[in-house]
């Protein structure tokens, strides 16, 4: 190659997939090399509990490029390979079983781990996680064999793996320390929406407890126990207890952590020559004047792809308004924006709450800082034209905001 540089990618994932492209297409023609303690090429995740769980999507939908692609792209892929130390000084990444590589330029897309439940009975058979393609793969094998599932956590994941077991015709229950669903992001009153809708298609909650114990009879999970001491029958138990972000190598280089690999506003580490996005990445949003860390598929996929211009010595200010969306049954939803938990100071729907076709507005001070779209569409480009208006200082009125005949210059 006629360029004598090398960038490495580590993390295997739609963040270092998107900046692998994202190099090649802005005609970087060194070395890129993409590192991956997976064994699988980069995928996306969100159908692991979607469609591919469903029964809906096949498998091979979930991968980001071709197997070809990389080969044509010459992007090396070296998979099934865990990056273990970083030394910043002399531009060196240590690989577990291989010689350590030079780089130029490195991306940390390393994502998030799952949080693991540490109690008695957690290693038996049936006790699962859902984060990658082959957890998935036994969560799909499954759905056809178990009757009683219990899901532990009430976050989007364990929302949609009930939804999908319903599907399947498993009786679900689902535990949850707290006192409703999705509580820490969507406050009290829009929790209520995806308690009832679960609700109604029979999947049982127990609010308010966690989980003592797993017990199982040779190795296999037969019940779990929760706080209150009552125990649930089950074959299979799903954890959904929610993830952090993997910076163990980040702290092995003595980059600046803080909750997760802290950046500027252009996705660069404290060291010049090290970049970080998708989920690991910790970064100063500029519009909110802060540093925000994105656990959502289109961080990773936008994030990724700009961060390639980054690492070449292009100008980033990543603005991005966060973004993500479910669906579970009949509802499918969009939500973009930043709250933090209680950051608001009051909810304003627009539409049919019961019948779940609406837009909620979290507002501070008239302010909008996130709005949430539910089975209505094409609306996504003015809720996010809103929150950057309401992150800027400009407030609205609330009567309008929830009146659906308001017309174009406050809404749409
Ligand atoms: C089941 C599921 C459903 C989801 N659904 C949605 C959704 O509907 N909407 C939404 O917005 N988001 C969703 N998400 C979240 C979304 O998938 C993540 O935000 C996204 O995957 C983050 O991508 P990433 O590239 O940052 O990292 P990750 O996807 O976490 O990938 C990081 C990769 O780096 C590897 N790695 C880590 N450390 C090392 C190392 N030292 N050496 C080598 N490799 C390493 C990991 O093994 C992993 O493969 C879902 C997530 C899951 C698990």
């Amino acid at each position: 190659m006629a360029d004598p540089r090398v960038f490495i990618i580590v993390g295997a994932s739609l963040a270092g997939a998107r900046a692998a492209e994202g190099l090649r297409d802005n005609g970087f023609a060194g070395r890129v090399v993409l590192v991956g303690e997976e064994t699988e090429r980069p995928y996306e995740r969100p159908p692991l509990s979607k469609g591919y769980l469903l029964g809906k999507e096949a498998r091979d939908k979930a991968f980001v490029h071709e197997a070809s692609w990389y080969r044509e792209h010459e992007v090396e892929l070296l998979l099934g390979v865990r990056a273990t130390d970083l030394d910043v000084g002399s531009h060196t990444l240590m690989l577990d079983g291989f010689e350590p590589l030079r780089y130029d330029k490195l991306l940390l897309a390393t994502g998030s781990r799952v949080r693991r439940l540490e109690v008695a009975g957690a290693g038996l058979h049936g006790v699962r996680y859902l984060r990658t393609l082959p957890e998935a793969d036994a969560l799909v094998e499954a759905a056809g064999r178990v009757r009683r599932v219990v899901v532990v956590g009430a976050g989007w994941i364990g929302l949609e793996t009930a939804a999908a077991f319903r599907s399947h015709g498993a009786q679900v229950t689902v535990v949850e320390v707290d006192r409703a669903p999705l509580r820490r992001v969507l406050g009290d009153e829009v929790a209520g929406v995806f308690a009832g809708l679960h609700e109604q298609h029979g999947v049982g909650f127990r609010f308010g407890v966690g989980v003592a114990e797993f017990r199982g009879s040779g190795g296999v999970l037969a019940s779990v126990v929760l706080t209150d001491g009552t125990e649930l029958p089950a074959e299979l138990a799903i954890v959904g207890v929610g993830i952090t972000p993997a910076v163990e190598l980040a702290e092995a280089a003595g980059l600046s952590v803080q909750d997760g690999v802290a950046t500027d506003a252009g996705l660069r580490t404290s060291d010049p020559d090290v970049f970080a996005a998708g989920d690991v990445a910790s970064f100063v949003h500029p519009l909110l004047g802060r540093r925000i860390r994105v656990e959502h598929w289109s961080n990773a996929l936008n994030g990724g792809r700009a961060v390639a211009g980054a690492m070449l010595g292009e100008p980033l200010s990543y603005d991005r308004v966060p973004y993500f969306y479910t669906d579970q049954y009949d509802l499918g939803m969009e939500y973009a924006g930043w709250v933090e938990p209680g950051g608001y100071d009051r909810v304003v729907f627009r539409g049919d709450v019961p019948g779940r076709e609406f837009v909620a507005f979290w507002v501070k001070d008239g302010r909008v800082l996130a709005g949430m779209n539910v089975n209505v569409w094409d609306v996504q480009e003015q809720i996010q034209a809103l929150v950057r208006a309401g992150w800027a200082g400009s407030a609205v009125d609330s009567a309008a905001l929830a009146d659906p005949n308001t017309s174009a210059n406050i809404v749409w």
